[in-house]
């Protein structure tokens, strides 16, 4: 029997929703509450192929759920609210705690919390989000999907920074990863595909890009994470919209002297001011850093190259850490939309075997691999919330 399944994701001030129909995976409704909190809230829904827009004040998540509830009744897009079968919650940080999803009881909200000294600004909001949601839906079996929880298949190995035990010990000082809800949502889908047409996908070398205004590559071997570019924090690796990635280390303590910072300010640096954003001096979105290079904006040419030149140099790192490699997977904004990045990023990747048919990549098919190539490259696009829903049908046992 089919069931109706929430995906939540609770931001600071807004909350991303959508109600899926399970397993047959068919979207219901999906929209977003915005600027909850201030004066002037924005709640944007679509369902039956209607868009609509209020903007009224949303005090608070409670507030927003409440409201969400309410306009599904009142629109007759449930009879009741028994019809809401589960509700599935995007966590940030599950910390070593988890390696997978979990049945949301007392003692997985105490955990979250007191992980939420690892993602401040993410984890306390989440909480916010299941604990709107438990009052409104009371009997509602409820589920945490952990953007960690993936990764935590890495070895120490991988995991572990070459810095004293002591901080691991302490703190938990190590490699999390994140994003893992996409990659693994990625790696079954590649599985389904060859499988689908009869190839054996169970030792499959997969090596997947989520490209978005946050971006990280997972390196996957069996259906597991083996190593993935966003570190102790979602700051680490790639050159992002707004972040920096990786840079020399020794630069944070030189900045906070010469430029006498305060450590959110130089936080605000990394995570805000960087990336596209600081090279190109025009914008973190891509498509404005395209644009201006089709104008000949040597900046924005720069940006695109350091852009490129680090996911190329990463995917060339993971193929050693698979000892080779069935199938380059390009996702999410960048990755799905952009023929350019994904042409650039293969061209560098020529001299290890990889090649592209420019055709079908310009087209967006799913294979975009020319003939000599020696791997698989596809394009897919990502869903994050059907993943979520999945989880959430798996924990509460619904076939
Ligand atoms: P996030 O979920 O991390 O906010 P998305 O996955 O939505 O991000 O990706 C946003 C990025 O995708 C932006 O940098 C945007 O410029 C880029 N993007 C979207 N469409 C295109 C396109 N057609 N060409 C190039 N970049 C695109």
């Amino acid at each position: 029997m089919s069931k109706k399944i929430f995906a939540i994701n609770a931001g600071s001030s807004s909350l991303k929703f959508q109600l899926l129909s399970m397993p047959d995976e068919s979207l219901l409704v999906k929209g977003i509450f915005e600027k909850i909190g201030l004066k002037e809230g924005i709640f944007k829904i679509e369902f039956e192929g209607q868009k609509e827009k209020e903007l009224l004040a949303i005090p608070s998540h409670q507030f927003a759920v409440d409201y969400l509830l309410n306009f599904l009744l009142e629109r007759k897009l449930i009879a009741s609210l028994d019809e809401i079968d589960g509700v599935g919650h995007r966590v940030a940080h599950g910390g070593e705690s988890f390696d997978d999803s979990a049945l949301i009881d007392e003692q997985v909200l105490s955990i979250i919390e007191k992980l939420s000294f690892l993602a401040p600004s993410h984890n306390p909001v989440n909480l916010v989000g299941i604990r709107a949601f438990q009052k409104a839906l009371p009997e509602t079996g409820q589920v945490a999907v952990f953007d960690t929880a993936f990764h935590q298949s890495l070895s120490e190995a991988y995991y572990l920074y070459p810095l004293s035990w002591d901080y691991y010990h302490k703190y938990g000082l190590r490699k999390y990863g994140f994003h893992g809800t996409s990659h693994k949502y990625i790696a079954q889908k590649v599985k389904e595909i060859w499988e689908g047409q009869g190839e054996a996908a169970e030792h499959l070398k997969i090596i997947n890009c989520h490209l978005g205004n946050g971006a990280s590559i997972c390196a996957i071997k069996n259906g597991q994470s083996v190593n993935t570019s966003m570190g102790f924090t979602p700051l680490a690796g790639l050159m992002m919209g707004s972040r920096s990635g990786d840079i020399d280390p020794m630069i944070l303590p030189f900045l906070l002297e010469q430029e006498n910072l305060s450590a959110q300010q130089l936080s605000d640096v990394l995570n805000k001011e960087s990336g596209l954003l600081a090279i190109s001096q025009l914008s973190n979105d891509l498509r404005d850093v395209l644009e201006a290079c089709d104008r000949g904006d040597e900046k924005a040419h720069l940006a695109l190259n350091m852009f490129v030149n680090r996911i190329a140099q990463t995917i060339a790192s993971y193929i050693t850490d698979l000892d080779g490699l069935d199938a380059l997977v390009f996702t999410a904004g960048i990755g799905e939309n952009s023929a350019v990045i994904r042409s650039l990023v293969v061209q560098k990747l020529n001299c290890l075997g990889l090649s592209l048919n420019q055709a079908a990549n310009e087209q967006g098919q799913l294979f975009i691999q020319n003939s000599q190539s020696q791997a698989k490259i596809l394009i897919l696009p990502t869903n994050e919330e059907l993943m979520i829903a999945q989880d959430t049908m798996r924990l509460l046992e619904f076939k």
